[in-house]
This record gives structure tokens, C-alpha cells and sequence, in this order.
């Protein structure tokens, strides 16, 4: 993208469908700052960190300026929220807990910070992405329904009009849901030969697949497992590339339902990324997620820690409404 300099960021000269005054620039970049903050970028390797380059900004720049522009809410689009981990030491059980609670609390409040600097404020669409992967990553079809329907729940009880939710069920309503998986695929999927040369090809492409392969390990992990270490890597290099090839058809298809949203992602991103990587609860991980972890009341604090991480500071369990809900570590600060 060719781009201008200017005193508060970079102007990209694409990207945008209308001429927008000088003041919607301004005002457009500062709304964005907001969501910067809470950049979720990689532990190693180059990246501007706190404060974001002009790079970083100009992906994003131009629709949140065209939303200023038209005075329409700013809309972010984040895939994510899928379904809790199966695997029993990260997590608490299949349902949403206080973890997931923290992060659309903290969502809500991302967009009241925006609407209260722009009245049309903004909005976040939630694009559960569980239904597009789960029967590769060993989620039960059950559980991605009741983690969705607690989810709303939760939704409506924080009482937030900004946020929202989408999911493979909306589009191909009717079908089974392995039904959808596949018309996913076969209208926005890759060949699987593509995603192989891009990842071999190194830099974000691979740094995405062993991210992903690292989840798989963990999750497959068990203390009850027969496989070998080199048998259970093997397999879950495999899953990964198809949890990818779903994942980026499942990011075509928002950008086609969504093309004026900026897009949101949960993992880590680089300098310039066409995804703005977010955190939504403090953690020490990079790659550590709500749905991968556990909040830990540290004494006024939320971290997101493993649930087996948790146990081993000696943290206890708290319930809420009869169900596990996160922990707390007394004593901690
Ligand atoms: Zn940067």
C-alpha cells in the first residue's frame, strides 16, 4: 500500500471510498490508539510495541476514518470465542466462565472508551469460530452449542449494546453442521498445497503453525495417552494446517459479510499486519487465550493463567451460580 506521512500517522491512498476532512483523520486515529493499547504482539522477533508505527496503524486507518467520516459506529470484527479447550488442565470444563466474563466486559468498556470520545461510539462482532474447527481440535458439536447459547447469556446480563455475535449457524442455517464445515470450504477454502509453500516460505505463515501445533500438543497431551511423543507431533502438525486452511476461510468469509469492519485477531500479530492482534485479560502468554486458561483473581487483578499453572501457586477454586467459575490467590498482589 503506497501511503502519506502526516503529523498524526499514516494516511494510506487506498482503502478509502470517501473524501474524508482532516478532522476525521484525527479523530479516526485516535479512536484507534484505543484498541493499540491492548495490542497482542509476538515475544520475539520485530515489533514497535507500545508505541505502534505508522506500519501498524495504516491497515486499519482508513475504515476506521470512513466510519468517523459517515458518523457510523467504528465496527471490529474478532474471530474467536470458540469453545473451551478439552483438555482439563487449561481449563475449567466446556462452559464460559469468568475468563470469557473479563474479556467481554473489557470489550464493552474498549467501546464505551471510543463513544466517549465519538457519540456513534463503536461496536465488536464476536465470530465464533468453534462450529468452523471444533472436529479437528476435539470439541464436541454439543459443547460449541452451549458455550454459544452461555455466552449470549453472559452478554445480555453485562447489558452492553456494543457487542455482537456471529457464527457459522447464521450463515448456513439449516444444514448440518458438517454440512456447513464443508460449504465453508468449498466456497472460501485454499488448497492445502498453497498453505504448505506459505508456511515453508517462513515469517507470519509459520510463526501461525507453530502456534497452532503447540495448542494441539497441549490439548492432545494426557496422562492417559498411548501415543508416542513423536506420533502425537506428527498428528497434530497434520490438524494444524487444517485448523489454519478453516481458520483463514472462515476470515475470507467475514470479510466478505463484513468489509468495513477492522478485523480483530486473538493471536499475536507483526508490524503491518492486516489483523490488529488484541488481548483482553492480562497475561503473561502471548498465545494464552480465555478459552485456553483461567482467571486468577490476584487480589483485585484478573490474570489468565493455565487452570494447572493456577493450582500450583496453590490458587482455590471459586464457584459462581453452582458451576466453577475462576480462582482466586489469596495473599497475592
Ligand atoms: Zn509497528
Amino acid at each position: 500500500m503506497h501511503t502519506t506521512q502526516t503529523c498524526y500517522g499514516t494516511r494510506p491512498s487506498t482503502g478509502l471510498d470517501i473524501a474524508a476532512p482532516e478532522e476525521a483523520w484525527k479523530l479516526g486515529t485516535q479512536l484507534l490508539m484505543h484498541v493499540m493499547r491492548a495490542r497482542r504482539v509476538p515475544a520475539t522477533g520485530v515489533s514497535c510495541g507500545d508505541s505502534p508505527c505508522a506500519e501498524c496503524l495504516a491497515p486499519h486507518l482508513a475504515r476506521v476514518v470512513t466510519a468517523v467520516a459517515r458518523r457510523e459506529p467504528v465496527s471490529f470484527v474478532l474471530p474467536a470465542f470458540p469453545g473451551k479447550s478439552p483438555n482439563p488442565s487449561k481449563v475449567l470444563g466446556p462452559m464460559p466462565d469468568m475468563a470469557e466474563q473479563r474479556s467481554l466486559e473489557f470489550l464493552a468498556t474498549l467501546c464505551e472508551r471510543i463513544q466517549r470520545e465519538y457519540a456513534p461510539g463503536a461496536r465488536v462482532i464476536l465470530c465464533s469460530d468453534g462450529r468452523v474447527f471444533n472436529d479437528i481440535v476435539g470439541i464436541r458439536d454439543v459443547d460449541i452449542t452451549g458455550y454459544q447459547h452461555e455466552l449470549s447469556a453472559m452478554m445480555a446480563r453485562i447489558s452492553t449494546s456494543s457487542l455482537a455475535t456471529f457464527n457459522l449457524d447464521q450463515v448456513f442455517e439449516g444444514l448440518s453442521f458438517e454440512s456447513m464445515r464443508e460449504r465453508l470450504m468449498l466456497e472460501y477454502g485454499e488448497s492445502l498445497e498453497a498453505l504448505r509453500n506459505a508456511v515453508r516460505a517462513g515469517g507470519e505463515p509459520h510463526r501461525l503453525y507453530c502456534g497452532i501445533t503447540r495448542f494441539l500438543v497441549e490439548d492432545a497431551t494426557r496422562p492417559d495417552g498411548t501415543a508416542s511423543r513423536s506420533a502425537l507431533q506428527r498428528e497434530c502438525r497434520r490438524r494444524a494446517y487444517e485448523v489454519i486452511r478453516r481458520s483463514q476461510a472462515w476470515g475470507r468469509l467475514l470479510e466478505a459479510h463484513f468489509p468495513q469492519s477492522v478485523r480483530l485477531s486473538i493471536h499475536p500479530q507483526t508490524c503491518g499486519s492486516e489483523k490488529l492482534g488484541i488481548h483482553m485479560m492480562e497475561t503473561a502468554d502471548s498465545w494464552l487465550t480465555p478459552w485456553h486458561g483461567v482467571a486468577v483473581d490476584m487480589g483485585g487483578r484478573f490474570v489468565l493463567l493455565k487452570r494447572i499453572e493456577a493450582e500450583a501457586l496453590g490458587a482455590r477454586v471459586v464457584a459462581r451460580e453452582g458451576r466453577a467459575s475462576h480462582y482466586e490467590l489469596t495473599g497475592a498482589s
